[in-house]
């Protein structure tokens, strides 16, 4: 299995020689992640270090080379870059972007829920990031406040593609966070992109909610008010209505008549409310 994950074409042999070892910076389901400086350059990074053990007993070498080959493609301000890896015997090392911000989650959670003008900047970033990525034939699938990470200027990361896609085709495996998972999802239908952007529209309401729309006591319930579309907004935090028009406008169970993702840029709310100096690429 470990040679699985060796990289094909290696552009610089990595080692750990190559970096100084910092303080942690969390920890995931696979490992752990340190704050790192490249020795020659001192250029700051994160590395991530996975147990090959772990991937083995999961059987998760696939995803994992899936995981890397995709973000290792990727170049967008609002994604997360992944500069390479390596490995010794027992481990994985990814050598990741550092974001200074640490999670999204941490700041909704710690302020209850964000202010118009920043959950519009977040979802426009995301959505220039997602555009960016469908472009590559890229579905992440997995976008939930945990995987999005914030650099030191509060510029928004998408990181963690272990359950992104590279595909033109439909695809058929159940996988993602329930809260965040589109109905064809949870029935477990074919899909294709607009997952991603029924997830902008259950992100858009926890931004501003503090608490994804079809959250419930069950993952029975939660199933069922996916598959309602079992909507309602709450009198607060008080929301205005164009931000309420672009969720309702995402939220939307037929898959190809949910807003693409140019659209959300054009919508009223974003217009007003998304700061562009923060997000756009261009
Ligand atoms: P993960 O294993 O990707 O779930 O990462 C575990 C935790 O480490 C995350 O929840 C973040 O708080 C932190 N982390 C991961 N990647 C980075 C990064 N590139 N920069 C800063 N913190 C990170």
């Amino acid at each position: 299995m470990t040679s699985q994950i060796q990289q094909r074409k290696p552009k610089k042999q990595w080692s750990l020689q190559d970096f100084e070892i910092g303080k942690p910076l969390g920890k995931g389901k696979f490992g752990r992640v340190y704050l790192a400086r490249e020795a020659k350059s001192k250029y700051i990074v994160a590395l991530k270090v996975i147990f090959k053990e772990q991937i083995e007993k999961y059987q998760l070498h696939h995803q994992l080379r899936r995981e890397m080959e995709i973000q290792t493609s990727l170049r967008h301000p609002n994604v997360l870059r992944l500069y390479g890896w390596f490995h010794d015997d027992e481990r994985i090392y990814l050598i990741l972007e550092y974001a200074h911000g640490g999670e999204l989650y941490r700041e909704l959670r710690k302020t209850g829920h964000l202010s118009e003008k920043q959950a519009a900047t977040y979802i426009a970033s995301l959505t220039q990031a997602l555009a960016y990525c469908h472009e590559k034939h890229v579905i992440h699938r997995d976008i939930k406040p945990e995987n999005l990470l914030l650099d030191h200027e509060g510029r928004l990361k998408i990181a963690d593609f272990g359950w992104s896609v590279q595909s033109r085709s439909k695809r058929h495996t159940m996988c993602g966070t329930l809260d965040y998972l589109a109905p064809e999802m949870v029935e477990n239908k074919a899909h294709d992109y607009a997952v991603d952007n029924w997830t902008l529209g259950i992100l858009c309401y926890e931004f501003l909610y503090g608490v994804p729309p079809f959250e419930a006591e069950s993952q029975k319930e939660t199933f069922r008010r996916i598959m309602k579309v079992d909507l309602s907004f709450p009198s607060t935090p008080q929301v205005s209505a164009e931000a309420k028009d672009l969720i309702s406008r995402l939220l939307v169970k037929d898959s190809s008549k949910r807003l693409s993702l140019q659209k959300i840029m054009d919508h009223p709310w974003i217009i007003k409310n998304a700061d562009c100096t923060c997000t756009c690429s261009k």
